[in-house]
């Protein structure tokens, strides 16, 4: 066989199928290449546009080529990228104390950050936490079926699908999962082995599931009265997407840890696993690192992302976008009802109408939606999508529906 096509191809002709494409295969064949992309709009190869109602799975939340964004990244690219972690650097530990105050803000009390570059490592982060608080004996982890926690081996462990863990058993040790929103489904596997609970407020990967107000509660009850951490995965709904700046805010609880990433860069693979002092003094030097902890470039992201959001009150325009596309969305007769909160949504299909049909028709009249599973389309277009975009997002998903 041979691999000429390495050398010659064209970019343009990646998208003919894993054969001819430079990636491993462990995304779907791509059936668009992107070239460049301004607030919910991008531009592909052949100068196409499309609205982007996912951005990059609610990570570009700030608009694609935010110009805010776009100049701290490059002050900081000619001023400081990097140091090692033997040293501080002005912009992360102003990065972290920012976003320590807004944990405040938010009820959560006084504590510390350490920074990663993604989801899956803050959710290492959290696990290696709560093993180290939990102590020798007191190791097990419960999560919750249908969540979705990273790809690492211990964020997949976590992540409670069956199917993702199939391919790559054994599975690290220590984890249970109980049914999401059940309350006695957790009690069932609380005993004086487990360390901590994670969930998520919405669970996003899983088909835009909410957790109701009193399941949180219930559960911050239950793990505080029997010592065990309650660590929130905030990387899909934190950082205003859900009309707050953090999912837990919408129930009130306090969690003991939050991991964050997606929303906090716009794009710059940053993440953040944020924990009340009390329990982050439970780390030693030694106990976690990664070369990549904090650098300056990523968390001048972090830091311009956070003012943006501050200006723009970026919290009120998820809810209020949000709720001129929910209104729309129970418009159509296809749609049995929405799903979410503020700027992530899901639409439930009725029997019959599959995400499987309309997602590459929405693509090929120039919307970008994702279908979360068979029957569900996810919506999370940037918080800055204005009124007109969603007017017509929502004519292209009628001309589609009918
Ligand atoms: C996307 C996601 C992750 C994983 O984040 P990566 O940056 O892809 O590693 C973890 N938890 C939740 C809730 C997510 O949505």
């Amino acid at each position: 066989m041979t691999h000429a096509f390495m050398s010659q191809q064209n970019v343009a002709d990646i998208n003919k199928g894993h054969s001819h494409c430079p990636f491993i295969p462990v995304f779907g064949a791509p059936s668009v290449i992107f070239e460049r992309g301004q607030g919910t709009q991008l531009w592909d190869v052949s100068g196409k546009r499309y609205l982007d109602f996912l951005s990059g799975i609610a990570v570009v939340s700030l608009g694609h080529a935010n110009p805010v964004i776009a100049d701290a990244i490059s002050a900081q690219a000619s001023t400081l990228l990097h140091v090692s972690n033997f040293f501080a650097n002005t912009t992360a530990t102003k990065a972290a104390v920012e976003l320590s105050a807004l944990m405040e803000e938010a009820g959560a009390g006084e504590g510390q950050v350490f920074f990663c570059n993604s989801g899956a490592e803050a959710n290492e982060a959290a696990l290696k936490l709560a093993r180290k608080f939990g102590g020798r004996g007191r190791h097990v982890m419960v999560s919750a079926l249908g969540s979705f926690h990273g790809r690492t081996f211990g964020a997949l462990a976590l992540t409670g699908q069956p199917s993702k863990h199939e391919a790559f058993q054994p599975m690290l040790d220590g984890f249970r999962y109980c049914e999401y929103g059940d309350i006695a489904s957790l009690e069932r596997l609380l005993d004086a082995q487990v360390a901590a609970v994670f969930l998520e407020p919405i669970q996003g990967e899983g088909g835009v599931i909410p957790a109701d107000v009193e399941y949180l509660r219930s559960v911050q009850k239950l793990c505080r009265e029997r010592g065990i951490l309650l660590v929130i995965d905030e990387v899909q709904t934190g950082f205003c997407r859900t009309g707050k700046w953090f999912g837990f805010e919408h129930s009130g609880i306090a969690p003991d840890a939050v991991t964050f990433a997606k929303g906090m860069g716009n794009g710059m693979p940053v993440g953040a696993l944020w924990a009340r002092k009390d329990v982050a003094s439970v780390m030693q030097p030694g106990d976690h690192g990664s070369t990549y902890s904090g650098t300056a470039l990523a968390t001048s992201a972090v830091r311009a992302v956070i003012s943006e959001m501050k200006r723009l009150d970026a919290a009120q325009l998820a809810r209020t976008r949000g709720a001129q596309l929910t209104a729309g969305l129970q418009k159509f007769s296809q749609v049995d009802h929405v799903r979410g909160s503020g700027l992530l949504l899901g639409a439930q299909l009725i029997s019959g109408v599959e995400t499987k049909d309309i997602v590459p028709a929405l693509l090929d009249k120039g919307l970008i939606v994702n279908g979360v599973n068979a029957t569900t389309l996810r919506f999370a277009p940037p918080l800055t999508v204005s009124e007109d975009e969603i007017q017509e997002a929502l004519s292209i998903l009628g001309e589609v529906l009918s």
